[in-house]
C-alpha cells in the first residue's frame, strides 16, 4: 500500500525541525493571489488548514486559541460594542465574538476572499453563525490599508493573522500598530497573535516594544495550543487602560454570567486571570522589550 502523503509544517525549518502531518484526504489545495493554501483531513486533528506551510487551524484544538483571543479582551474591557478582527478568514474568532450579545457590530477585514469562501463549505461550525449575521460585516482588504483609512473606531481589535511572512508581515509593523491605535476608542484593547515565545522570542519582544511606543500597557498573555508547536502561544496585549488586565476574578465571572454563560471548552474566569501570569522566561522576554 502506497505511503500516505505527509504535509510538512515548514515554519521552523530555520530552527532545524519540521512537523509533518499524515493526510487522510486533501479537501482543497490552491495557490491563491496571496498564499499557498492546503485544507486536509488528519486522522487525529480532524480538518487542518495550512497557509504557506504554517498550521492555521484544526478542528481538534481551535477552541483554545479562538476562545482566548476573544473572551479575554471582550470581558476585560467590559463594555465592548464595536469589535474589529483583522485576518481571521476561517471565522473561528468571529463566531466567538458574536456569542457576546453586547457587541453591536463586528467588522472582519480579511485579505484573501478564498479563505472565507472555502471556510463556508469546510468550517460550517464557524461560518454558519457568522455569515449573514446582521451584526457582522466582512471587508476583503489588506488590514493595513483598512486601519490606516477607516473613520470608524473600535473598542476591541483582534489581529488573527498569519505569521510575519508574506501578506501577514505588515501586520507586525510599527506602522500597523500606529494605525490600530488611531482607530481604537479611549481605553480600547488591541490583541494580536504573537507567536510561540520559545521558538519566536524576537517576534514577542519586538512586538511589545512597538506596543510600548504607543500604549501605557504593552505585554502578553498565554495559552497552549497543541498544533502551534512549541508550548505557550503568546497573545499580544496593548491598551492605555492599565487596570484592564488586573480586573478581579469575580468581576470577570460576573461579566461572563451577564453575557449568558455561553459554553466554553478552554476559557474560564480563572484561566482568564491566570493567562497573564507569565512563566519566568516569557516575563524576561517581555521585560527585555524595555
Ligand atoms: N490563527 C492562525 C494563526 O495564528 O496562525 C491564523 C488564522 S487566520 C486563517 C489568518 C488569516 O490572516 C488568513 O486568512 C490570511 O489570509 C489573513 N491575512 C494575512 N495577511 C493579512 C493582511 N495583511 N490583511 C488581512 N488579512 C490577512
Amino acid at each position: 500500500m502506497a505511503d500516505k502523503r505527509r504535509i510538512p509544517e515548514t515554519l521552523f525549518d530555520d530552527l532545524g525541525f519540521r512537523m509533518t502531518y499524515e493526510v487522510e484526504r486533501v479537501l482543497y489545495e490552491m495557490q491563491t493571489e496571496h498564499q499557498h493554501l492546503v485544507l486536509f483531513e488528519h486522522p487525529f486533528f480532524g480538518k487542518m488548514l495550512t497557509l504557506d506551510g504554517a498550521t492555521q487551524v484544526t478542528t481538534k484544538d481551535e477552541f483554545v486559541y479562538h476562545e482566548m483571543m476573544t473572551h479575554v479582551p471582550i470581558l476585560a474591557h467590559g463594555d465592548a460594542k464595536e469589535v474589529l478582527i483583522v485576518g481571521g478568514g476561517d471565522c473561528g474568532i468571529a463566531e466567538e465574538v458574536l456569542k457576546h450579545k453586547s457587541v453591536r457590530r463586528l467588522t472582519q477585514v480579511e485579505i484573501d476572499a478564498s479563505v472565507v469562501e472555502f471556510s463556508k463549505e469546510h468550517f460550517p461550525d464557524f461560518t454558519k453563525p457568522v455569515i449573514g449575521n446582521k451584526r457582522f460585516d466582512l471587508v476583503i482588504d489588506d488590514g493595513m490599508n483598512y486601519v490606516a483609512t477607516t473613520d470608524r473606531c473600535f473598542d476591541v481589535i483582534i489581529v488573527d493573522s498569519t505569521d510575519p511572512l508574506g501578506p501577514g508581515k505588515i501586520l507586525f509593523s510599527q506602522k500597523f500598530y500606529n494605525a490600530c491605535k488611531r482607530c481604537l476608542t479611549k481605553g480600547g484593547v488591541l490583541v494580536t497573535q504573537n507567536g510561540v515565545p520559545i521558538l519566536q522570542s524576537g517576534e514577542l519582544t519586538t512586538g511589545i516594544r512597538k506596543f510600548r511606543k504607543l500604549f501605557a500597557d504593552g505585554t502578553c498573555y498565554v495559552a497552549a495550543i497543541p498544533t502551534y508547536i512549541g508550548g505557550h502561544m503568546a497573545m499580544g496585549w496593548a491598551t492605555d487602560n492599565k487596570r484592564l488586565r488586573h480586573t478581579p476574578l469575580k468581576t470577570i465571572a460576573a461579566r461572563y454570567r451577564k453575557a449568558g454563560s455561553f459554553p466554553t471548552r478552554y476559557w474560564t474566569s480563572e484561566m482568564h486571570v491566570a493567562a497573564f501570569a507569565l512563566p519566568r522566561f516569557i516575563a524576561d522576554l517581555v521585560a527585555r522589550a524595555g
